[in-house]
């Protein structure tokens, strides 16, 4: 069983400033993280490896040469290999040259089940996931957050929804798109964190997937969205003051969340 997992680094959002005059994210001596959603992939990956010694997992990510050091990472948390496909003629990709890119790589990699991370916490589209299950024209189910079984025809998975749940059996091949708080990432121990590099990772570039992907629709070319204005979303609201006895505001404050749908009680 093959499972492919897709993982983006991203700057650390908790610690990432946006230039007031430029409105560019602040990126210099930010550090990366592993994105949120993708290590809760993994580790979905990892627990069926754990379960069954057939599961292979290899980690693949797009991007520019540093993110091999969280590849590597990967590796020390127990993927069997990990692939970075990147290459100046990619840089510049949108999610829809991103995913035709990561498709292609996908077929000559070859795989049974695809997880990537529902949403990456800096492009935030939510797109890639979906759009490589179009591509590779296989089914997907999005919002997962547990993996239930697994057999090489079919996955049962648990998809979260806002105020239900549902439990799913897809065919395999299929893309799973998994939720960071699924479950809790394992650690890395010293000895894993040395012996990974004994298993360095691969380097994928254009030149590898050339006889599949035309040139224009990767990279700058094959990207069809254009960025006109990126600027910091004013979040205040109108305040509304009251001025009622303790019994009162608490009912309110009460009635408040329960309209918000924040409690049910
Ligand atoms: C040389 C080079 C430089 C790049 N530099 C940047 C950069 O500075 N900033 C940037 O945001 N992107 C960069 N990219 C990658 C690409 O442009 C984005 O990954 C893509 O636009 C993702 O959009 P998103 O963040 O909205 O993803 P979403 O659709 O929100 O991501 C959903 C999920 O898809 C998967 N996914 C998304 N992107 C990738 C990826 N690249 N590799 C593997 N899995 C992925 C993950 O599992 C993720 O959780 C670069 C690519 C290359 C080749």
């Amino acid at each position: 069983m093959k499972i492919a997992v897709l993982v983006k680094q991203v700057p650390d959002s908790t610690e990432i400033t946006v230039d007031k005059n430029t409105g560019t994210l602040v990126r210099d001596g930010v550090p990366s993280i592993i994105n949120p959603d993708d290590l809760a992939g993994l580790e979905a990956a990892l627990a069926l490896k754990d379960k069954d010694d057939s599961v292979e997992i290899t980690v693949i990510s797009m991007g520019p040469p540093q993110a091999k050091g969280m590849l590597q990472e990967t590796i020390a948390r127990g993927a069997d290999h990990a692939v970075l496909l990147t290459d100046r003629r990619l840089g510049g990709a949108d999610t829809c040259a991103t995913s035709r890119t990561l498709a292609a790589a996908l077929d000559k990699i070859g795989y049974d089940l695809i997880i990537a991370g529902r949403q990456a916490i800096d492009g935030d589209t939510a797109q890639v996931g979906p759009q490589t299950a179009e591509r590779l024209n296989i089914p997907q189910v999005t919002y997962v957050d547990e993996i239930i079984e697994l057999t090489p025809e079919y996955a049962v998975v648990r998809k979260a929804l806002e105020d239900e749940e549902q439990i799913l059996k897809v065919k395999l091949p299929a893309v799973l798109t998994t939720l960071s708080g699924m479950n809790k990432p394992r650690y890395m121990n010293c000895m894993d964190i040395v012996d990974s590099f004994n298993n360095p990772v691969q380097i994928m570039t254009y030149d590898d997937l050339v006889d599949i992907l035309p040139q224009n629709e990767i990279g700058l070319a094959g990207s069809p969205t254009k960025v006109h204005r990126t600027f910091t979303k004013d979040v205040s609201a109108a305040t509304e003051t009251f001025d009622l006895p303790a019994q009162e505001t608490a009912e309110l404050i009460a009635k408040t969340l329960k309209d918000k749908q924040l409690i049910t009680k």
